[in-house]
């Protein structure tokens, strides 16, 4: 078991097998190794090891046998060659841009993505000479207009929250690399359950495992997913320095979200097309947001890009704001949360929650609505969350 060639195997059965190498107490289940430090057999051993020339753990800092499984399991399902897992999915972008990024350098960076992700370019990776302009996700020719000579990342998130546009990955890695740039995908939204952004170009992957690799609302945790030359140049020393290392216990947890991640991700999905569908023609629901939608601006594509349509939906009510609260508040089921990617359905409103720190203009411009509220479609009964809804929804 511990030499099969995990790439000539499907995602169902590498995210259920892979990564785990059994050891001598021949356990079936993969262990939590809760320790710091490893012992080496000699003092040349511990040398050998120190720097590199002999592969095995030295400290669990960077190296620890059940992240390094989760890493391996995650890297096989992206179809990527190395993955590192971080602390938090913030921690994860952290990592990517203190090991890429230097004084100087320019990032072009999609509108509608998550929030700490806007403030850690603007004022982190700002305050040591890093510059970083915005642009629409779906309008490539601002994408174009927006690279400098000096910029050299690309990041975006597609399907975006809480609209759910989506970019064309192999387009903008096109657009990335004809200037010299990398593109960064953050694959939160989709998983490689749906969407696999290294085999559509881009350079790099960052995961919030907090959201569907959990899928069950325990952990919080991090991961990169590029190549060997990105991960060991780029990656690994800062991760080794830097220290914003995933713990074995959430590592085991990830291992065992990744395990029916494909599962969840369909059920999630049939769940959201179907509310969506419903949501349609209820009454004071002016436009739903679904990329499973004909009436999505880029259905196409997410049929072409996507193995489907993934669980997050928002719409409009004609009511706004007043509106939306009072549908939010009618709900006696639902978990309302800004968290998604759960089992249990969350339900938000972004203009006052996840993006009530932007001013009403630049919320205006970025489409997000006062009536507009958001559902990360969990896997209760499809009929318990209508159910649910309808409590809130105006009566015919
Ligand atoms: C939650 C989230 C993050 C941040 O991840 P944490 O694990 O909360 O640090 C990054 N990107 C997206 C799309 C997210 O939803």
């Amino acid at each position: 078991m511990n030499d099969i060639n995990w790439n000539d195997y499907a995602l169902e059965t590498q995210a259920i097998r892979a990564g785990h190498k059994r050891t001598h107490e021949d356990e079936h289940s993969m262990p939590i190794f809760a320790t710091s430090s490893y012992v080496f057999n000699s003092a040349e051993e511990a040398a050998l090891r120190f720097t590199g020339q002999k592969p095995g753990n030295i400290y669990s800092r960077f190296t620890n046998p059940t992240v390094s499984a989760f890493q391996e399991r995650l890297a096989l399902m992206e179809q990527g060659e190395r993955c590192l897992a971080f602390a938090s999915g913030m921690a994860a972008i952290m990592a990517v841009g203190m090991g890429l990024l230097k004084a100087g350098d320019h990032v072009v960076c999609s509108r509608g993505v998550f929030g700490n992700t806007v403030l850690m370019f603007q004022n982190y990776f700002g305050k040591f000479g890093v510059t970083t302009d915005f642009v629409d996700l779906t309008d490539m020719a601002a994408w174009e207009a927006a690279i400098k000579p000096n910029t050299c990342l690309l990041f975006l998130e597609t399907p975006s929250n809480p609209l759910t546009e989506i970019a064309d990955i192999a387009e903008l890695a096109d657009l990335a690399h004809r200037h010299g740039c990398l593109l960064v995908v953050d694959n939160c939204f989709c998983t490689p359950a749906l969407q696999k952004p290294l085999l559509l170009g881009a350079d790099i992957i960052v995961h919030s495992a907090t959201k569907y690799i959990d899928g069950q609302g325990r952990c919080v945790g991090g991961a990169v997913v590029a190549s060997d030359a990105i991960i060991e140049k780029q990656i690994y020393p800062y991760l080794r320095t830097g220290g914003a290392t995933m713990s074995p216990f959430n590592a085991w947890v990830f291992l065992s979200g990744l395990e029916t991640l494909a599962l969840r991700m369909k059920a999630h999905c049939d769940n959201a097309v179907a509310l969506a569908q419903w949501l349609q023609q209820q009454p004071g629901v002016v436009k739903v947001h679904y990329p499973g939608l004909p009436s999505h601006a880029q259905h196409e594509l997410a049929k072409r890009q996507q193995s489907h349509f993934g669980g997050i939906v928002s719409f409009e009510l004609a009511g706004g704001k007043e509106q939306a609260w009072q549908l939010i508040d009618a709900t006696e089921m639902l978990s309302i949360t800004a968290n998604l990617g759960d089992v249990k359905t969350t339900i938000t409103h972004p203009a006052s929650t996840t993006h009530g720190r932007l001013t009403p203009e630049t919320r205006a411009a970025a489409g997000i609505k006062d009536g507009l509220v958001r559902l990360s479609v969990g896997l209760e009964n499809l009929e318990d969350i209508k159910k649910d809804l309808s409590k809130g929804l105006p009566q015919r």
